[in-house]
């Protein structure tokens, strides 16, 4: 999970009192049996289009790419009807990860919004050996989305995070390796070894899959800072492409 930086809609603004009255006509013509299910009004192109982008397409929980993407209501529509066309309310996930959520209500049982202002994933989880734990022992905000996020693990992402850790392990012994027997005025091969720490640190950046992920093995890896020095020794850390990449993993690192 990683902070998400949310932008105004202001088309959802002008339309969010029609959309929720007209969600709220349907849920009583569902009471009345009339029709089986409420109006999905939250499913318009001017909605779906700029959430999914705020998250570069990912799921908002787990950041999965995997799947169809869902727009999920953080505080739950079936408690919150008045809500279901307010944009702050509204995130992207993943099928697995909203039917997780379900009606839990975040009122009562708080979570991590990271979309919300203020509110960084980091501050509240730590990632380590494909299990998520909470940064305070006392913080229900951060047990509830553990939780949420242990349940993907049970159920699919513990085996994706494992062969994750073991393609990380292999590029960074990689690297050692290609990186002592290296020459000083090779220069070729100096710049085929940064374009593979390059890549290495395309796995972290905010736009691919699991990044906070990715970030927290790469940068936790018991190898990392000695490899680093080397690199720098050796000539081969471009500190123009680097440094940047490596500051944008430590921000969404939950280390
Ligand atoms: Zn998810």
């Amino acid at each position: 999970m990683i902070r998400l930086t949310r932008r105004a809609n202001l088309k959802l603004e002008q339309s969010k009192q029609t959309l929720t009255e007209s969600y709220q006509e349907s849920l009583e013509k569902q009471k009345r049996g009339e029709i089986k299910k409420a109006s999905r009004v939250w499913d318009k192109p001017y909605i779906k289009g700029p959430l999914f982008e705020m998250s570069h397409r990912k799921c908002a929980y787990c950041e999965s790419k995997e799947g169809r993407l869902e727009v999920e209501h953080f505080l739950c529509r079936s408690k919150h009807p008045e809500l279901v066309a307010e944009w702050a309310n509204l995130l992207p996930a993943c099928h697995k990860c909203n039917a997780i959520k379900g009606e839990t209500d975040c009122c009562k049982q708080p979570m991590v919004d990271p979309s919300r202002t203020g509110m960084d994933p980091k501050d509240y989880l730590i990632y380590r050996n494909t299990l998520f734990y909470k940064r305070s022992i006392d913080d229900e905000v951060a047990e509830n989305t553990r939780k949420l996020l242990m349940k993907r693990c049970t159920d699919e992402l513990s085996g994706v995070f494992t062969d994750m850790r073991s393609r990380i392990d292999d590029a960074i012994d990689g690297i050692c390796d290609k990186t002592k027997s290296i020459a000083d005025d090779d220069d070729l091969s100096k710049n085929s070894l940064a374009g593979i720490v390059i890549e290495l640190f395309r796995l972290a950046q905010r736009e691919h899959a699991y990044s906070a992920v990715y970030a927290s093995m790469i940068l936790g890896h018991p190898s990392y800072s000695q490899l680093k020095q080397r690199l720098i020794d050796k000539g081969v850390w471009n500190g123009a492409t680097m440094d940047p990449m490596e500051n944008d993993a430590k921000a969404i690192a939950l280390l």
